[in-house]
């Protein structure tokens, strides 16, 4: 990649008056918490509320770390209690809207009780102080009460995305040993409802670990819910029982907090481990300072709880911050393709996070869906998930930023709990696709195959590594600490460093750039190409909506590069467009980029959060039998492209 000529990156500095009023403006703090990193997060650590404080900040037996060691404190006192009664009990925690346009609105106080309220719910169903629990809800309150709840009794949770099938939720179930499921009736989705307590009763078939289910009434008819006497419970019935007073327990710092399933983007999904100070620490640092969070926002960040940008940007992170939250059931083309920004309308939103699968979906859309609605509450727009291509990125800082707002594009993964890579509003002059530096007490570096960095100042193209361990960082897998060692510390074991599994460059003014996994890295005839910067230049075409790049077995080439393309409505597919296509990327970034097959496809596959799983059409290109298949979005996608492709090819 390093051979090829990159554009001269735009920039945009922050605003004068943004950077003013930022809750960090001052570029020093990057030296400052390089200097001695344990003592910058220790300062932040003070931030929260502490039943007891730590004795030591950090300790390191690579590959294990324990952070704020002798340390207690409760999570849901932090996001609550702390802020009940310090003044915010009437401001409101959680402003939420269904998919049918039912809204309402938790202060702090109501959140607190409703929280207290399950927690001796979960406590009367017999759930102590490390057990399990599993988490299987639409968009609603109740994922958010839930989790605040079993993390005030110290019960890790596990959430199970909503969109995943029975099959999912049955093998994450047994995977985390969970004795209790929290499920609701039904959630809505595109005008129907998603059964899911269906689902969850094949889950549960057989032999299961689960001794009670807990359903929310979502869809307001409890008797076509099928029903288990004696081991299903109303949710509504319980808490209504329930005492809204609980007394938060204090756990270790070390306590586990959560069991999350990555992706699946590439393989199998991992059990990533997380636990109580650390990961809070990271999450309410991150949230304040890269969202810039102020105590009038209507911060909205679009992921679903089933992720963690759900868990650290939904729930963890702006709770904790006193913020107030909005949380959105449906889909964003529905009942039609302005929903998000009739929202944001509605609701005057200050900040918004999301991801570029659909701001790619937005722009196909086009822009008089956001023409319709005055947009003008917005201060701030993030992305997360997948590298944000420069032509996304410009589209999303117009039409929906106004050129106003400043992009936060964040890296990082379910592993590393936080952000990890990110500009600072007030402080980064942001350039289209880059996600700046590494946020302050974060060690990061990009590194040759061997671990050696690339040399000082220049720029380069590397592996990216984190060379020091950083408090929300995962502790292991799940019951599989073999793997957690293989996965993430095998590749640089002599020098403990955490392999990301993403390819980056670091451009000459010290900027990083992602270019995704380092499985998708093409080795074409000698060169070293990222899909990422071919699909880029695919989508710089006027008339592409979004492309997935493989590099495909060549005898002569090593690799050859096939496309998958998506154009945008209303573009008529013909062999002069592909043609023309083809010419668009050998143009933008050389002719050894110029893909040997093209195909024009209505949908691309992706996983359930969206992300594009290029290693799905490297094995329908080679022929191979498909890797895991279950945490594709649709797939039937795939069963197309098989054809298609075999058709075609
Ligand atoms: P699995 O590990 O099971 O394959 P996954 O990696 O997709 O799944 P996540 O933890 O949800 O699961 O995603 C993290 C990954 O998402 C990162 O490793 C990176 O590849 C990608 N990613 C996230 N944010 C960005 C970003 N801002 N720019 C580029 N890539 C990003
Ligand atoms: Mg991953």
């Amino acid at each position: 990649m390093a051979e090829l000529e990159q554009e001269v990156a735009q920039k945009f500095p922050p605003a004068a008056d943004f950077a003013a009023q930022a809750n960090w403006n001052d570029p020093t703090i990057y030296e400052t918490a390089a200097a001695d990193p344990d003592a910058f997060w220790a300062g932040q650590a003070e931030q929260l509320v502490w039943s007891r404080k730590w004795d030591t900040v950090s300790e390191w037996n690579p590959p294990h770390a324990k952070w704020f060691l002798g340390g207690q404190l409760n999570v849901s006192v932090n996001c609550l209690d702390r802020h009940v009664e310090g003044g915010r009990a009437d401001k409101a925690a959680i402003v939420f809207e269904g998919e049918p346009g039912d809204t309402k609105t938790y202060t702090y106080a109501e959140l607190h009780q409703e929280v207290c309220k399950f927690a001796n719910v979960l406590q009367s169903q017999g759930v102590q102080r490390g057990d399990r629990v599993t988490i299987y809800l639409p968009m609603i309150p109740e994922a958010a009460i839930a989790m605040l709840a079993c993390a005030r009794i110290g019960a890790p949770h596990s959430v199970v995305f909503g969109g995943f099938s029975a099959d999912s939720l049955r093998e994450r179930i047994h995977d985390s040993g969970s004795k209790l499921l929290i499920t609701a009736d039904g959630g809505w989705r595109r005008g129907g409802v998603v059964k899911l307590k269906e689902a969850a009763d094949q889950a549960l078939a057989g032999e299961t670990t689960i001794e009670h289910v807990i359903v929310v009434n979502r869809t307001g008819k409890p008797e076509e819910t099928p029903w288990t006497a004696g081991r299903d419970l109303w949710w509504h019935e319980l808490a209504s029982d329930a005492s809204d007073q609980n007394e938060a327990v204090a756990l270790d710092s070390e306590d586990l907090l959560f069991i999350l399933y990555t992706s699946g983007s590439t393989g199998k999904p991992k059990g990533i481990a997380h636990t109580t100070g650390g990961y809070l620490t990271g999450a309410t640092t991150t949230c304040k300072y890269i969202f810039d969070l102020k105590d009038d926002d209507v911060y909205w960040c679009t992921a679903d709880v089933g992720w963690i940008t759900g868990h650290s940007y939904v729930v963890y992170g702006p709770l904790s911050n006193g913020a107030t939250v909005f949380m959105y059931e449906g889909a964003p083309d529905w009942p039609a393709r302005d929903r998000f920004w009739e929202l944001i309308e509605k609701h005057k939103i200050t900040i918004l996070y999301t991801a570029p699968t659909a701001i790619r979906a937005f722009m196909k859309w086009g822009t008089e869906w956001p023409e319709k609605h005055d947009l003008s509450s917005l201060r701030l727009l993030g992305s997360v998930g997948e590298p944000i291509n420069p032509e996304a990125w410009l589209w999303y800082h117009k039409n929906v930023g106004g050129e106003r707002c400043p992009i936060v594009d964040t890296w990082w993964q379910t592993e590393t709990g936080a952000i990890m890579i990110t500009p600072l509003p007030g402080i980064s002059a942001t350039k289209p696709a880059s996600a700046s530096r590494p946020f302050p007490g974060v060690s990061a570096l990009v590194v040759d195959e061997k671990g050696d960095p690339l040399p000082e100042g220049g720029e380069g193209v590397g592996l990216l590594v984190i060379t020091k361990p950083w408090p929300s960082m995962l502790r292991t897998l799940w019951g599989d600490d073999a793997r957690y060692k293989e996965v993430y510390w095998s590749k640089f074991a002599d020098k403990g460093y955490y392999f990301a599994g993403d390819g980056a460059k670091r451009d000459a003014e010290g900027d990083y750039w992602l270019l995704g996994r380092v499985d998708d890295v093409m080795n074409v005839a000698g060169h070293r190409v990222s899909t990422m910067e071919v699909e880029s230049a695919l989508v710089d075409h006027p008339s592409v909506a979004e492309a997935a790049v493989i590099g495909k077995a060549h005898d002569i080439k090593g690799q050859a590069i096939s496309a998958f393309v998506t154009l945008k409505e209303g573009i008529e597919p013909s062999p002069e467009l592909m043609a023309e296509l083809k010419a668009h990327v050998a143009k933008k970034i050389g002719a050894i980029c110029r893909p040997d097959d093209l195909f024009l496809t209505a949908e691309l596959p992706k996983t359930r959060s969206g992300k594009i799983m290029r290693r799905l059409l490297r094995d329908i290109a080679e022929g191979r039998a498909l890797g895991d298949t279950t945490t594709l979005a649709d797939p039937s996608v795939v069963s197309s492209l098989k054809d298609k492709y075999t058709d075609e090819s």
